[in-house]
């Protein structure tokens, strides 16, 4: 069964599986909110024939049963598909085992995952400000964006939007460069060495740019520079690694194997930042963390609104387990969503703990998630 739910601005889409056994059924995160529309018939045409009937307990196997059953792979919209069956089916492993999920995996590591808050300023000063505020709350490590004047941007913007050659925005690589370094040399000189600070460049610069915008950040010290190149251009990570140790997370985008492997195995990055139910759920991205422990490299799962309550928890879960993990972003349900999906995370003080109750401890008020359906 698909939960299709639209509680605040983001599209929601979450698999039920059911079982024979009264009162034995698991969610999973499903959600491409992009193009959630053709999430749900890929569930419903497509795996739920497949799986109708079949045992709920080998997770694995049906995972690969799942991923083959197209012939074509590695897409977003049947990966997406995949981690709803496979997160469903770890949560009905756990309700079965009467232990929290994590406990599946090996134990907790740790008892919290550090996660961080992302801010930004329409302004230099205004962004310090902010990242002050947040470390006010609690958090040690904060993302950080400034708007630039006249320019598009990913995160604040920098006033009004200049008139450009075309009817869009206009967005211009140098200036968006030489203002976010300014922004980060003052929260590094304003608010010291303790704080740790993300930049996210969201694949906006040319990979030539890229490169030597990780060296000129170096001096900084960055937690990471997300996503400097954009998938296409993942061959450019080696010059940033030549020429600087500025440390690099990347992977939101990544739904293919072939897209993360070389980065781990050739020590390109620091952080693999890959959204989970984009890689096809927890199966595929516990092999992602276990095959980064051995070349060194960190977890840092993809974590935005457009990751369900579901999907949020899972990963915390794969968090508390994995001996590599580095930081999770986002994972603090609120509001509505919160009242919709009981039991997911909790948020102190920077960190994130997880609920003990069997699978992902979250039970789904679905009369509620039907009161919100999508809107156009
Ligand atoms: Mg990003």
């Amino acid at each position: 069964k698909v939960i299709a739910t639209q509680p605040s601005h983001v599209r929601l889409v979450v698999v039920k599986i059911i079982t024979d056994q009264p009162g034995l059924y698991g969610y999973g995160c499903a959600t491409f909110t992009q193009r959630a529309d053709l999430v749900v018939p890929a569930v419903e045409k497509y795996l739920k024939p497949l799986l109708s009937g079949m045992p709920a307990d080998r997770i694995e196997d049906t995972w690969q049963a799942c991923y083959n059953s197209s012939y074509w792979r590695n897409g977003p919209v049947l990966n997406n598909a995949i981690s709803g069956v496979d997160q469903a089916l770890w949560d009905i492993k756990g309700r079965q085992a009467n232990m929290p999920v994590y406990q599946l995996l090996g134990g907790k590591a740790r008892e919290a995952a550090l996660t961080y808050a992302t801010v930004g300023g329409t302004d230099v000063s205004q962004a310090v400000d902010r990242v002050h505020q947040m470390m006010e709350q609690g958090f040690k490590v904060i993302k950080v964006m400034v708007g630039v004047p006249g320019m598009s941007s990913y995160g604040p913007r920098g006033g009004p939007a200049m008139k450009g050659l075309h009817s869009g925005p206009v967005f211009e690589p140098g200036p968006y460069m030489r203002l976010t370094q300014k922004m980060l040399e003052a929260c590094r000189k304003q608010l010291g060495e303790e704080v740790g600070l993300i930049h996210d460049v969201h694949e906006r610069v040319t990979p030539h740019e890229a490169v030597q915008f990780a060296k000129d950040l170096e001096p900084i010290r960055l937690f990471y520079l997300e996503d400097p190149l954009s998938p296409e251009h993942i061959a450019y990570f080696r010059q940033i690694r030549q020429h600087c140790h500025t440390s690099i997370a990347m992977g939101e985008l990544f739904n293919n194997p072939h897209e993360w492997q070389p980065l781990i195995e050739e020590r390109l990055i620091e952080y693999i930042r890959c959204h989970v139910s984009q890689t096809g759920g927890l199966t595929p991205a516990r092999k992602i963390a276990i095959l980064a422990e051995n070349f060194g490299v960190k977890t840092a799962w993809h974590g935005p609104p457009d990751v369900s309550p579901v999907g949020h928890t899972a990963q915390l879960h794969l968090d508390l387990a994995s001996t590599n993990f580095g930081i999770q972003e986002g994972g603090i349900i609120q509001g509505l969503e919160a009242e919709i999906f009981k039991g997911c995370t909790t948020y102190k003080d920077g960190y994130l703990y997880a609920s003990d109750a069997p699978g992902w401890g979250i039970e789904i008020d679905e009369q509620l998630a039907a009161k919100h359906p999508f809107r156009d």
